[in-house]
């Protein structure tokens, strides 16, 4: 009942997380696609430093229409000594209680969570819990290093769903070893598992890493930017279908991927989300030339898709104009139409139905 209540809030308010990235202690693991030296050197926070931020953030926006969440990322939370995890949590929680702050959410590896570890969280107003799966095929686990199977996962997932978090998926596309059919049944478990939230992250390779000897020796190669496309629409279809909110598509545009001083190759494109989201409307528009659609009079759209229904470099405007013949525009922005929809006048499918068609 509880997450229940805090999805409606999160719906009706307008969501801000206070980010911060924890330090990197080091980890047992050697995950194929990681450089543990570049995280161990990123902006890291010092517990004394976070109630400066925390009040700066609050300055930025009117905190009564906000549902406002403090996050820690980089990192794996529940590794750190349980000293360490208080000196974080604790400088937040004055900002809990005076409403300022709704709840705090963090993300850790499946196999750093127990009984324990959550009730921890729970007293220090933990609300949801972001889990680096990367992918649910032990094949492909196996074949990252993660050092971990399936089954952790699972066993981690209805700990954090049974003690009432909310739960968050991290997913990867296009580790070594991964298909599709791996990656979309990775959304299936993210669904059976009662995820309500998931970051799809298509997988780069960055130097110092063994992705990237693999990538020199020919072992490995990565997807091309219209694969990792292609496959992240299906999956935000898919996760609109269930009403899971996809918060990320696409690694955030950090210094090291757009100087290139990290990142070697692989789909990485600042506005990857924007092209994916332009993608979904293209083929809602092709669906109305394959389908001879010259009568329609307009389209109307939920202003928030405005840019996406525009396309990457207008290339949605470009094909009304092949289908219609003409630069007239058909597109009428309304609030009442839901995100990721058109409403064609005369009525034809909305995206809904094209959600079904990929399940
Ligand atoms: S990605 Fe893997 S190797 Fe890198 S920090 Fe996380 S668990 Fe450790």
């Amino acid at each position: 009942m509880a997450c229940r209540a805090l999805t409606l809030t999160t719906i009706m308010k307008k969501h801000y997380t206070i980010p911060f990235f924890i330090p990197h202690e080091g980890c047992p693991h050697k995950c194929v696609f990681c450089d543990q030296n570049k995280i161990t050197g990123q902006d890291q926070i010092l517990p004394k430093k976070i109630p400066e931020k925390i009040e700066k953030y609050l300055t930025t926006f009117p905190v009564s229409d906000a549902y406002v969440e403090v996050g820690f990322f980089g990192g794996t939370f529940t590794g750190l000594s349980i000293g360490k995890q208080r000196s974080f949590l604790l400088p937040v929680q004055k900002y809990i209680k005076r409403a300022q702050v709704s709840g705090i959410r963090l993300s850790t590896r499946p196999d750093f969570i127990d009984e324990t570890k959550l009730k921890f969280l729970k007293a220090h107003n933990v609300k949801c819990i972001e889990l680096g799966v990367q992918s649910m095929s032990d094949k492909v686990l196996s074949r990252a290093k993660r050092g971990y199977a399936s089954k952790d996962v699972e066993k981690a997932c209805r700990m954090i769903i049974n003690n009432g978090f909310l739960l968050g998926f991290q997913m990867m596309l296009g580790l070594p070893g991964s298909a599709m059919q791996d990656e979309y049944f990775t959304a299936r478990k993210a669904k059976e598992l009662g995820a309500s939230q998931v970051r799809i992250y298509p997988t780069l390779v960055m130097k110092d890493t063994v992705l990237a000897d693999e990538w020199r020796e020919g072992k490995y190669t990565p997807l091309s930017e219209k694969e990792a496309i292609s496959r992240s629409v299906k999956l935000l279809l898919y996760f609109s279908g269930k009403d899971i909110k996809v918060i990320r598509c696409g690694l955030h545009p950090s210094e090291g991927l757009l100087n290139g001083n990290s990142f070697l190759t692989g789909p990485f494109h600042p506005a990857f989300r924007m092209k994916v989201e332009s993608r979904i409307f293209g083929m809602m528009l092709d669906s109305l030339l394959e389908n001879k659609r010259e009568d329609i009079r307009q389209i109307s759209f939920n202003p928030q898709d405005e840019a996406a229904l525009i396309g990457y470099r207008r290339e949605n405007l470009k094909r009304m104009e092949k289908l219609t013949g003409s630069k007239q525009n058909f597109f009428t922005p309304d609030a009442k139409v839901p995100r990721r929809t058109l409403k064609i006048s005369p009525p034809l499918q909305s995206l809904k139905k094209q959600a079904k068609d990929v399940q």
